[in-house]
């Protein structure tokens, strides 16, 4: 695998020739470190002024699976759009958005939302997280081996749910959403194509789980780069970083080269349009 530090020019050349770039990040273990409590999730002081500085020289978003309310307080960068909830919720160009999700979904969803709460009690260190439209099933902190959590999820998302509910698997974690067909993939894609700048303009996903794995696939003409976080895994991204300390240094190294290129952000929604959704 190439690292993208170590690999600096060639990935210059590329934006050179797309003529910009925009910047699409995950956000646990990509810009905060992992952590074994979610709510703990920071991001250092210097990785939000790298951060803030991409920003305001391109376009750039956030790809998560977090609720997009949750991953806005933790960012708090007015030109950074972001997709939460793994693309069923919206903030782009100060406007929000939610993807309808049927009735009978959201019926599922908070039924298996019971079954999974229980499982905190029978699993201890088990942590269920309710993301109104999605939950996520944490067992990095369980006593007990992760396959036998993740047997009882899938039992429970079969049971409630299953040709409305799918999981999608992190590290340690699971997450549980209604059938609405978007994933970080498409959401990536969606996001690309409505905050970029120029028609042609690469697109540079970072992040560092299985989740992310649908956006490097979607993305497989862009600059994609898994964050290794000290694990080998393998992965369709074409390049890689070590940590977030390294996502920080790779962020400085690119906002500067973007100004040269007078790159001005348009962000809009109207690429969701076509899909029904309603305005928070
Ligand atoms: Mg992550």
């Amino acid at each position: 695998m190439r690292d993208a530090l170590a690999n600096r020019s060639r990935i210059a050349r590329r934006i050179e020739r797309a003529g910009g770039a925009v910047v699409m990040l995950d956000f646990d273990g990509t810009l905060a470190p992992i952590v074994s409590k979610p709510d703990k999730a920071r991001m250092s002081a210097g990785m939000r002024r790298a951060l803030s500085l991409c920003a305001r020289r391109m376009p750039l978003a956030i790809v998560t699976g977090r609720a997009l309310a949750d991953v806005k307080k933790r960012i708090r960068l007015g030109n950074v759009s972001i997709a939460g909830n793994h693309g069923l919720e919206w903030f782009v160009a100060g406007k929000q958005k939610r993807i309808a999700v049927s009735p009978a979904m959201m019926r599922a969803l908070r039924a298996a939302r019971k079954g999974l709460t229980a499982l905190e009690k029978r699993y201890k260190g088990v942590y269920v997280e309710d993301k109104k439209l999605s939950i996520s099933v944490h067992f990095r902190r369980a006593r007990v081996h992760p396959r036998a959590v993740e047997r009882e999820v899938r039992r429970i998302a079969r049971r409630f749910g299953a040709s409305r509910l799918h999981i999608i698997g992190g590290i340690l974690v699971l997450n549980i959403l209604p059938k609405a067909g978007w994933d970080k993939g498409r959401a990536a894609a969606m996001m690309a194509s409505c905050i970029k700048s120029s028609k042609n303009a690469v697109p540079i996903f970072i992040g560092n789980d299985e989740t992310d794995e649908g956006a490097f696939r979607a993305l497989r003409r862009g600059i994609t780069i898994r964050v290794k976080n000290g694990k080998n895994a393998e992965t369709a991204a074409s390049y890689t970083l070590n940590n977030t300390e390294s996502v920080r240094k790779f962020l400085l190294w690119l906002a500067p080269l973007e100004t040269n290129m007078r790159c001005e952000p348009s962000r809009s929604l109207t690429g969701l349009a076509a899909f029904r959704s309603r305005a928070l």
